[in-house]
């Protein structure tokens, strides 16, 4: 099972803030590893997809929004690796289809679409029966390829990386991302996650339950013991996928001084909150104050599919 994909490379970006401040802020590009297939989906995907054609299964099916950068990653990957993808997608049917549901059906995937309800039911064996029933047999990968496949290839996500830092920053939508990673630092090092949904808290919790189970399942791991890892809650802009117009001239800003797009759901909820805790000199409470810390890697998750939405939405408004 193979794809052409680029190591990602990590870019080091200068300002008279990091400056000022001691600090020393790269970012590791996900975004650039592959047009379609990139970014954390990609990690999440690839021992899923191994386990797949391991079982000799032809058949992928799997959840997400009408944005989803899942959908999108697990129409193109399928494609290119020779499955058949089934797309279960939240809500009804609206046409024309959206850039990133137009792009999953012309990758081959087939759509259906089930109400937000029976949604609700997406991980309870009595809806994967259904499904089977339907569908015939079909691997199936939780929305976001949120499980410890999932996990463990986010534990690969900075096996190429070169460059020295003290504590990553990822955004964090199930955290997944953010526990196969942790998994892969040294014990010296430290992962801040930043939360996108509002109140998020609550994945303290599903944090430290991917951490056990995936450390008592036997599944490789760079490690024996997770590094310390952090929350900051603040910088939800509202919750999943809100902005407003500060978040929409810094992703602007941002792009032009850097060169670096950012999406509107995750990178840049993320980037705003690094940069802003930078300037008020307190990154990420006292325990990893960043005095300590001033090496600082930014994980661009990818996710620039989803603007091409955004501007639409945007537009209609
Ligand atoms: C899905 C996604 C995330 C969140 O990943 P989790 O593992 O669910 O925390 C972050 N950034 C981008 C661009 C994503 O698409």
């Amino acid at each position: 099972m193979s794809l052409s994909l680029i190591p990602p490379p990590t870019q080091q970006i200068n300002s008279e803030i990091f400056s000022r401040a001691g600090v020393e802020v790269s970012v590791l590009r996900l975004d650039l590893m592959h047009p379609w297939v990139n970014g954390n989906k990609w990690f999440k995907l690839k021992y899923n997809l191994l386990a797949a054609k391991e079982d000799n299964y032809t058949t992928i099916l799997t959840f997400g929004g009408a944005y989803s950068n899942h959908i999108y990653a697990t129409a193109a990957a399928g494609n290119l690796l020779g499955f058949r993808t089934i797309g279960v997608i939240r809500g009804e049917e609206r046409l024309p289809l959206n850039p990133t549901l137009s792009f999953a059906v012309e990758q081959g995937m087939q759509l259906v679409y089930i109400d937000r309800e029976t949604y609700r039911q997406r991980h309870t064996p009595e809806l994967h029966a259904d499904l089977r029933q339907r569908f015939g047999e079909v691997f199936i990968i939780p929305e976001g390829g949120c499980n410890l496949n999932g996990v463990r290839g986010c534990t690969e996500i900075l096996s190429e990386v070169t460059a020295e830092f003290d504590t990553i920053c990822v955004a964090c939508g199930t955290a997944t991302t953010l526990a196969g990673l942790t998994l892969s630092l040294q014990p010296k090092q430290r992962s801040l996650g930043f939360p996108v949904l509002k109140n998020g808290d609550f994945l303290k919790q599903d944090i430290t339950n991917l951490l056990t189970q995936y450390l008592a399942s036997g599944l490789p791991a760079p490690s024996s013991t997770a590094a310390p890892w952090e929350l900051v809650c603040d910088y939800h802009f509202g919750g999943y996928a809100k902005v407003n117009d500060q978040l929409v001239s810094f992703i602007d800003e941002f792009t032009q001084s850097y060169g670096i797009p950012l999406d509107y759901v995750y990178t840049a909820k993320m980037f705003y909150g690094v940069i802003d805790l930078i300037r008020k000199g307190d990154l990420g409470g006292d325990q990893l104050r960043w005095a300590e810390r001033h090496r600082l890697l930014l994980i661009h998750t990818g996710g620039l599919q989803g603007n091409l939405s955004m501007k639409n939405i945007k537009r209609a408004n």
